[in-house]
């Protein structure tokens, strides 16, 4: 897997309504910084400009699941 550099584009997976309302989505990131090396070096933690349908918002400290989880990344291959 390739390590993400500032500037990529990546996935965030947003939270879901806790009544099911809304399922979790991918939604398109792009990577402001790299904060520091994760368990895995291939998947560190990163700070994200997250664009979604309806607006913008920064966050820091997302973590990297390939099991999609709500409030981390991924690669959009998947990987
Ligand atoms: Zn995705």
């Amino acid at each position: 897997m390739k390590k993400p550099t500032v500037g990529a584009t990546v996935h965030y997976v947003s939270y879901g309504t806790p009544g099911g309302e809304y399922a979790k989505q991918c939604r398109a990131a792009i990577v402001t910084e790299v904060r520091h090396d994760g368990p895995d070096l291939h998947a560190p933690v990163l700070s994200l400009a997250v664009l979604n349908p309806t607006g913008m918002f920064f966050n820091q400290d997302v973590t990297c699941s390939k099991a999609h989880d709500g409030g981390t990344w991924h690669w959009p291959e998947g990987g």
